[in-house]
Formats: structure tokens, C-alpha cells, sequence
């Protein structure tokens, strides 16, 4: 028996697994030559795994792996045939309509590799910043925030300050669901430090029930609630005076504005939609505790203010002086295995790589290192903008890479139409059966996870090796190799790659550069940039920065602990809200329709909707409503639901439920209703990973 130790394929905590082969020089191994365990050395998971992380060797058993590339008519191809059409085509396109006429987009289930090579290829040669990542859906908020706050997009904190803290705020996160195995290692410290942990959500979710306070606001209150908070410490005398007059710049203006809220507490509390005394005991549980902790997800993350109520969470913790210590501060929940990774190399349109910018001298030290006069000189489209773009025919070519927008994005119809739409739409996958694949004019078989050698970093900043124990079948190739083929069809040197190691090195390498040239940034790999392939094969978890090869193996690293930050002054930035405080009213006869993510299932589930045991929870759609909603709606519990958004409002959030005696058209907007008194009488819930791929009416026409 031998073992290796690689990465859970998917949420943003990382969790190590062990992967032990009957086969010892694993050549030729299969699924069935193989078992998987927690791996008990890993930092982020101790060992444990939650039922998703256990069942992983099940996934493996997709009903139809794609194994060759072919056209959309299902005629095959060979990768050689196969990256010369799409290179012609990339090529002619830019050449008839521009370098802005074609796009990438891509998903935090690549590998680093993969995502370095992506960007080098977009923003270095094809000359546009059109890559774009799903990794936006889940973290754009985040990321957006940390910059204005922090000048980058880093994640102070580490897992150690859950446990060290005294009161745990999560904020629009269902932890217990959606980070199993970090949310257990809050409950143990918990109980350890009889700390107190408060929950923000406007449901009754499984980490609500776990709460000491759990404050069920109203949708989009939780900006107030933030704004509150800072005029309250101001109020209290509870801010930290030296830290904000040495480390920030702003304060003046937005605590002036905050206590324009925390001045009247009982209107405060009407607006949150929590009763004074919820409002004052969580008020006062941060006034006096030193080690207070906020964590967000994706209640946060996917609200059309999730920005500003990032800002309003940072800017408390800035006003009491607690970023990077220990136990304290601001932490981002990423949603994705590799979210974070797909933003160090420039996955995101709005950066370049190794958190760049688009300024002419850091355009500039690209253009240098990858030896291009190609470098984009302005921000691309952004994932919701990258689809409008196409939808308008602005876009003409598109390569998507281990994602399903058709799914995941807003208004799918829309994104699916598109598609069709599209000249030229190039899908890498593992699987030609998703709702996206169907759409390709060209499918590529990819390596998926048990197959593809590389690295991801978690919500802490722990870069951890993926590594491949199944030998893959077919064609099947990494994606950072398509990305290179195709590259070299166009003429466009620095794709020579042999390996993985030879692109994370190239990677570390251009780390070092910019952290020699731009000495502010914190992102850097330097410590990386001489491994050999031994070393990066035997890397151990490590978290960034990492300046010296020494560092290898470091944890609980905090950022910003000096007082000194990424931004021009050094000093971090107070921001001011910019979008209306105040709550927008329904439409009668409407609900709200709030989403979140059942606890067995995966984005789309094209990875965990094959798995019976998975799917035994909840085998089918099901959207829960209040028992005395359901006269309202003639609706009979039990019975299906069509949801319809309601266009041109507050879309995002407020869909009409209708009692279908039209269910002729297969369509994840039908669900059965169940109903559940803990859900608001004014809203509905409903789990965003359904899709036509398995639909209550797949089948139907
Ligand atoms: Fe995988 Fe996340 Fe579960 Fe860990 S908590 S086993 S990373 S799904």
C-alpha cells in the first residue's frame, strides 16, 4: 500500500486528503486500486473531511466522460486538428473584429497552472483583458472591498483567529453547509474558550441554530447593521484613536455618517428588522470583547451591495484597530478550491497578474517578463458584463473553461441563448453532459481532479498540492497544455512548457519581480522561485507571502499586523457606503426568493448529482415557503412551483410564485413546495445548484 497526499476538489477550506494505491509505483492505477481519507497533517482539515470530501472517489463516476475532442455535431477530433481550428479561429476573429471580440472564462476548480497559463495567453498575447472567472460570482465582493480598504486583495487573517477569537460573527454564511470541516473547528474552539459565536441571516439556517445571537435581519440589512455598528463604538468611545490616527485615513467622514444610524438605535433596529435588545447585545458583545472576529460568504458576496456591506464590516474592524491580529478582524469565506489562486495569477478581467493593476509601469514589467508587446492596457469585461458583450455580439469567440454558466449565471435563459448565438464557443470539460457543453462548437476532454498535477491556494492563503493518482484515460490533457498548444498555433512564443512545475516556477518567478519592483504589494512567492521538480512535487502546505525558501511549511500567517498596508499612503482607507441604506419594498403579492446551497450538493452538480448518497437528502428541487403562504399562492404543499423572477425590479431577489398547471416545458424554475414554518412569511428558499441537466421535468416536452 502506498500514499500520497493531495486536495479536496471543492470548497474554498482546502481540506488535505490522503490517497492510499494497492499499487505501489502507481502506474496504471484506476479508481478501483484506490481509498481516500482525511489527511490528518494537513493544517486546514486535521483529517477531516465532510460527506462531500468523503465520498470524492464517487464522483468519479461520471455516466459519461468525455474522453476525445470533438465537434458540436459529435464528430471526433485529434487535439492537433483540434487546437489548429481554434487557434485559426481566435486568430481571425481578432483580426476581422478586434482583440476585445473574443474571451475567457474561466472557474475556481482550475489549478493554478492552469490559470497562469490562461492569463499569459489572454492579457499577455491575445491583447485582452476578457478573462473573467466564476470565482467573480463568489468572491468579487470580497475582493472588491479588501481592495479599496487594504490596496489589495488579501485576506488578513488566517483559520487560527476562528479559534482564537472570543465572539465569531458570520455574516450571510451557512458555515455548517457550505464549510463543514471549518465550521466544526469553530464549535470545538468555541466550546474550548467559551467564546461566542453570532450569526447574521435573515434564515434559521444550520449554523443559525448553532448561534448564541442570531440576528434574522431583513435581506440587504446587514449594511446598516455595519453602518450602525461603527457610530455605535464611536458613540461608546470603544474605537481605537492612535491605531485609526497612525494606520487609516477617513474615518472623520464615515463615523459622522455612521452615527447619523447608531444615534437613534430603536429606527436602527426597525430597519435591520431585529428587535433594540437583539440590536444592543450584539452592539455590545463587540464593545466588550478584544478579539472579535466577522466572517462573510455568499449572503454577502452575491448582494448587489455586497461591496459597501464588506467595506461597513472592514471599516468597524479597522475603527477598533484589528487587522491581522491574532483572533481578530475581517475574513472572507472563498466559496471555490482555487478561487484565491485564480486571483494571484490575474484570473479576474479587472487585474493583472500577481495583484497588478492595469498602471503603465506595472503593464510594463509584464510586457518585459513574458517578452510581448501585447500586454492589455485596460480592464476587461466582468463575468455578467463578459455575457451581455456576447448576447450583443460584441464577443464573437469564447473558450469556457470547467464551468456552467448556463447555470451559475443570472438569468440563464439569457446566458444559454447566447451561446447559441455565438460564432465560435469552445468548452473544456470533463463531461460533455452539462447544460454549458451542450452549447460548444468544439469540446475538450480535460483532466479532471484524481488526474491533474498542480496547485490551489485556500481561504487562508495555504497553497497545498493537488496531486494525480489516476492515470487519465483517452485524451484527456491539462488545461494549462490546450491553453500552450493553441498559443504556439498562433506564433506566440513563452509557451513551452514541459510540465506543471515549469509553469508554477515561471509564476513564483514573476512573483519575486513584482514584489522586487513593487516592494508594497504582500502577494509573493519568492520563496518559491527556485524549486526543483522534487521539491514542488514533495511541497507542503504553505501559506503566502512566503519571501524566503525557508518559509516552506509556514501557517497562521497574519497580514498587515504592522499598521502598514498596500495603499499609495500605506495607511488603510475608511469607505464610505455608497448605495442606499434604506430597504426596498416588495411588489404586493410577490416573495422574496432567497438561495443557498443544500449541504451534500456542488455548484451545478454535475460532479455530485450522480452520487445516490449524496442525493438522498434532497432528491429533487424543492422550494420551502411559510404554511400561510400557501393559501395566497394556491399552492398545495407537496405540489409543483413555477418561479419567475420579476423583471426590471429588484430582480435579483423577488420572483412570483405561481401555481403551474402548464408544466409542459422543461425548466429548473419548477420545484415542489415544502413547506417550512421557520422560513419567513414574506420570503421563499430555494437551492441554487438544480439545472435542466436534472430537472423535476427532464424528459418532458
Ligand atoms: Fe472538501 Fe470543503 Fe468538505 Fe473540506 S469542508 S472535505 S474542502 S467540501
Amino acid at each position: 500500500m502506498s500514499t500520497i497526499q493531495s486536495s479536496c476538489a471543492y470548497c474554498g477550506v482546502g481540506c488535505g486528503v490522503s490517497v492510499s494505491s494497492t499499487k505501489a509505483d502507481w502506474v496504471d492505477v484506476d479508481v478501483a486500486d484506490v481509498s481516500l481519507m482525511g489527511d490528518s497533517n494537513h493544517p486546514a482539515n486535521q483529517g477531516h473531511l465532510c460527506a462531500k470530501g468523503e465520498r470524492l472517489l464517487d464522483s468519479l463516476a461520471q455516466p459519461n466522460v468525455l474522453r476525445y475532442p470533438k465537434l458540436r455535431s459529435g464528430k471526433p477530433l485529434d487535439w492537433d486538428n483540434a487546437s489548429t481550428l481554434i487557434a485559426d479561429t481566435f486568430a481571425q476573429t481578432i483580426a476581422e473584429h478586434g482583440p476585445d471580440s473574443v474571451a475567457l472564462y474561466l472557474s475556481g476548480q482550475l489549478l493554478t497552472e492552469d490559470y497562469y497559463v490562461a492569463n499569459k495567453f489572454a492579457k499577455g498575447f491575445l491583447q485582452t483583458a476578457n478573462i473573467d472567472t466564476n470565482s467573480r460570482l463568489c468572491m468579487s465582493s470580497a475582493v472588491s472591498a479588501m481592495q479599496r480598504a487594504f490596496g489589495e486583495d488579501v485576506v488578513p487573517g488566517c483559520y487560527d483567529d476562528l479559534e482564537q477569537a472570543e465572539v465569531i460573527v458570520l455574516v450571510g454564511a451557512n458555515t455548517a453547509w457550505t464549510h463543514p470541516v471549518l465550521f466544526q473547528r469553530i464549535l470545538t474552539a468555541k466550546k474550548a474558550n467559551n467564546a461566542h459565536l453570532v450569526v447574521i441571516d435573515p434564515l434559521s439556517t444550520a449554523t443559525a441554530k448553532q448561534a448564541d445571537l442570531h440576528l434574522a435581519i431583513k435581506p440587504g440589512a446587514d449594511l446598516a447593521l455595519f453602518h450602525g455598528l461603527l457610530g455605535y463604538l464611536a458613540d461608546q468611545n470603544s474605537v481605537d484613536h492612535a491605531y485609526i490616527a497612525a494606520h487609516t485615513e477617513g474615518f472623520d467622514t464615515v463615523v459622522s455618517q455612521a452615527q447619523q444610524l447608531s444615534a437613534n438605535l430603536t429606527q436602527l433596529a426597525i430597519e435591520v428588522g431585529v428587535s433594540v435588545t437583539q440590536l444592543t447585545d450584539f452592539y455590545q458583545l463587540v464593545v466588550n470583547n478584544n478579539k472579535v472576529l466577522t466572517a462573510s460568504c455568499q449572503g454577502v458576496n452575491q448582494s448587489t451591495i455586497g461591496t459597501d456591506v464588506t467595506n461597513a464590516m472592514i471599516n468597524c474592524h479597522l475603527a477598533l484597530g484589528h487587522i491581522g491580529q491574532t483572533g481578530c478582524g475581517f475574513f472572507s469565506l472563498t466559496g471555490q478550491p482555487n478561487a484565491m489562486g485564480g486571483r494571484e495569477v490575474g484570473g479576474l478581467a479587472t487585474q493583472l497578474a500577481c495583484h497588478m493593476g492595469f498602471s503603465q509601469p506595472e503593464q510594463q514589467l509584464l510586457a518585459d517578463f513574458w517578452q510581448t508587446d501585447r500586454v492589455a492596457d485596460q480592464k476587461g469585461l466582468a463575468a455578467v458584463e463578459m455575457f451581455d458583450a456576447l448576447a450583443e455580439g460584441k464577443i464573437k469567440a469564447i473558450w469556457i473553461m470547467g464551468t456552467n454558466p448556463v447555470v451559475s449565471l443570472p438569468n440563464s435563459e439569457k446566458i444559454a441563448q447566447a451561446l447559441a448565438d455565438c460564432p465560435f464557443v469552445v468548452v473544456s470539460e470533463i463531461s460533455p453532459d452539462s447544460d454549458t457543453a451542450k452549447l460548444a462548437d468544439v469540446l475538450l476532454p480535460a483532466q479532471g481532479w484524481s488526474e491533474k498535477c498542480g496547485t490551489v491556494t485556500n481561504s487562508e492563503r495555504t497553497i497545498t498540492r493537488q496531486r494525480g493518482f489516476i492515470t487519465a484515460k483517452g485524451q484527456a490533457k491539462p488545461d494549462w497544455w490546450a491553453l500552450s498548444q493553441v498559443a504556439k498555433k498562433m506564433g506566440f512564443d513563452g509557451f513551452n512548457f514541459d510540465d506543471n512545475v515549469s509553469v508554477f516556477s515561471e509564476f513564483a518567478a514573476l512573483s519575486a519581480k513584482v514584489k522586487q519592483v513593487f516592494p508594497t504589494k504582500m502577494f509573493d512567492l519568492t520563496g518559491l522561485t527556485d524549486l526543483s521538480k522534487a521539491q514542488y512535487d514533495a511541497l507542503a502546505p504553505t501559506q503566502w507571502p512566503i519571501a524566503l525558501s525557508a518559509q516552506i511549511g509556514q501557517q497562521n500567517v497574519r497580514v498587515f499586523s504592522d499598521g502598514v498596508f498596500a495603499t499609495a499612503t500605506g495607511k488603510a482607507q475608511f469607505v464610505a457606503p455608497a448605495a442606499n441604506i434604506s430597504q426596498q419594498l416588495l411588489p404586493s403579492n410577490t416573495l422574496l426568493l432567497n438561495s443557498g446551497r443544500s449541504r451534500d450538493q456542488w455548484h451545478t452538480m454535475t460532479r455530485t448529482g450522480h452520487i445516490a448518497s449524496l442525493r438522498a437528502s434532497i432528491p429533487e428541487p424543492v422550494v420551502l415557503i411559510h404554511s400561510s403562504q400557501l393559501s395566497t399562492f394556491s399552492l398545495t404543499e407537496g405540489g409543483l412551483v413555477r418561479i419567475e423572477a420579476i423583471q426590471n425590479q429588484i430582480k435579483q431577489y423577488s420572483a412570483e410564485l405561481t401555481n403551474p398547471d402548464f408544466i409542459i416545458q422543461p425548466s429548473f424554475t419548477v420545484a415542489r413546495a415544502v413547506v417550512d414554518d421557520e422560513i419567513p412569511t414574506n420570503m421563499a428558499l430555494m437551492s441554487m445548484h438544480w439545472s435542466a441537466q436534472f430537472s423535476l421535468t427532464k424528459g418532458v416536452n
